[in-house]
């Protein structure tokens, strides 16, 4: 039986906005927790990006504050969201905006890398709903320019990101100046220790709501990986970009250095591209994102954590030009495309200092990613029959995975045991 908006028990403007948005059916994490968090249950959301998880926890806020009839008094906020980085809390700040049209609450956000003034004079009146990222946040409350005392509501998103950066002290600092007595929600895609740890510490007798698990969104991506040299990666990348099929693209490197030059050199290639990155200012990153949002630059590289978060629909691509060290970061990457429900397309490439990181890619997602490039499209011809390659498939032991060489033409028995797949061809 399909669950409607309706049935959640929402309001009449939030039902409105919706309909404005043609969100028509619930995601399973909105189903589960919208009725939960309408109840002032605290809630520990095991979901990543894609999943629909900022109108689980918008939606039920908005009425929440709405139903109190209450004005925020100077400096305070009533709910607070706490988000990794500037991006992403830009982004739930469009989705309250979005979502909170019709009804009169106000919210603001509060990011590093842009000047404090305005953010001071914004909160001077209070607001019902801010986002922040946590440096800021924690400036600002040092400085007694807001006052988190008598927020009623906290959301920690994308908590493993927090931890990972390095903002998860600085987050136990903020909680520590909110009432012991309010709503919290805590939402991470993995479930480190430390993640564990805090939400401990942070919720009282929550519900726990866990979606997508990993392999289901993965299963919707085709995927494929390139076995090739470091030297060979960036002509590789501006022939695959070379084709029109790849509408928009975001291509994933480790480090803000490489993620320069790469979009430089396709820059130079005649193939326009912005990079994001850490180092950027906060204006250089928004500008790139709308460029890219709006169809105006086709082909963005970004690091794991400029990226995280970005939600833009509509990615035909993405292209991992080094893989990530950590598996789940790949799973957060490639879920850039294949938004909510889509299918999309994700191509690897892999130097020989990148097969541990393969290995334990395919070990977490139990999917051996197709080889592209390798063996000639010829053979592939011939086996009609193979299944498609982004089924899910046990994995092999070290040996057979180990013969995924570039080379591996050179046997053609063993050519024959890997169906090659068009990268470029989109999941059904
Ligand atoms: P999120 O996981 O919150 O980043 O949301 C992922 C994407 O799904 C965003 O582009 C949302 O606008 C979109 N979305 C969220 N909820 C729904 C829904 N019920 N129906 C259709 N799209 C949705």
């Amino acid at each position: 039986m399909t669950t409607h908006f309706t049935d959640l028990g929402l309001i009449e403007p939030l039902l409105r906005a919706l309909a404005a948005e043609n969100y028509t059916t619930p995601t399973p994490i909105q189903a589960q927790a919208i009725p939960l968090l309408l109840q002032g249950r605290d809630l520990l959301g095991i979901a990543q990006t894609g999943t629909g998880k900022t109108a689980a926890f918008t939606l039920p806020m908005l009425q929440r504050l709405a139903a109190e009839k209450i004005q925020a008094a100077p400096k305070t906020a009533r709910a607070l969201i706490l988000a990794p980085t500037r991006e992403l809390a830009v982004q739930i700040a469009d989705s309250i905006r979005a979502y909170g049209a019709h009804m009169n609450l106000r919210h603001t956000v509060i990011l590093g890398g842009v000047g404090q003034n305005p953010q001071v004079k914004a909160m001077a009146r209070g607001v019902d709903i801010l986002v922040a990222t946590p440096g800021r946040l924690l400036d600002l409350v040092n400085q007694k320019h807001i006052n988190l005392t008598g927020t009623g509501i906290l959301v920690l998103d994308e908590a493993d990101r927090m931890l990972d950066m390095g903002f998860i002290r600085d987050v136990r600092r903020i909680v520590a100046h909110l009432p012991r007595k309010r709503q919290s929600l805590l939402f991470s895609a993995t479930m480190p220790a430390d993640v564990a740890k805090l939400a401990q510490d942070m919720l009282i007798e929550p519900v726990r709501v866990e979606v997508t698990p990993q392999a289901t969104t993965v299963e919707k991506i085709a995927q494929s990986v390139y076995f090739t040299d470091s030297a060979g990666k960036q002509s590789l990348l501006t022939s695959l970009l070379r084709d029109e099929a790849l509408t928009k693209v975001i291509v994933f490197t480790r480090t803000k250095h490489r993620a320069n030059r790469v979009a430089e050199q396709l820059t130079k290639s005649g193939l326009p591209a912005d990079a994001i990155h850490g180092n950027k200012s906060q204006s250089a990153r928004q500008g790139a994102l709308d460029r890219f949002k709006s169809g105006a630059s086709r082909v963005l590289v970004a690091t794991d954590i400029a990226a995280r978060g970005i939600d833009v629909d509509g990615i035909s691509h993405v292209i991992n030009f080094e893989l990530p060290n950590e598996p789940e970061s790949y799973v957060h990457r490639i879920g850039r495309t294949a938004r909510a429900g889509a299918g999309g397309i994700a191509i690897a490439f892999c130097d020989p200092t990148e097969r541990p990181y393969l290995k334990s890619i395919e070990k977490l997602i139990r999917v051996q990613l197709a080889v592209a490039g390798s063996p000639p499209r010829e053979v592939v011809t011939e086996r009609s029959d193979a299944p498609p390659a982004r089924e899910a498939r046990p994995q092999r032991s070290d040996s057979t995975a180990d013969s995924r060489q570039p080379d591996a033409g050179r046997n053609p028995s063993r050519r024959r045991r890997r169906p090659r797949r068009n990268p470029m061809q989109k999941a059904a």
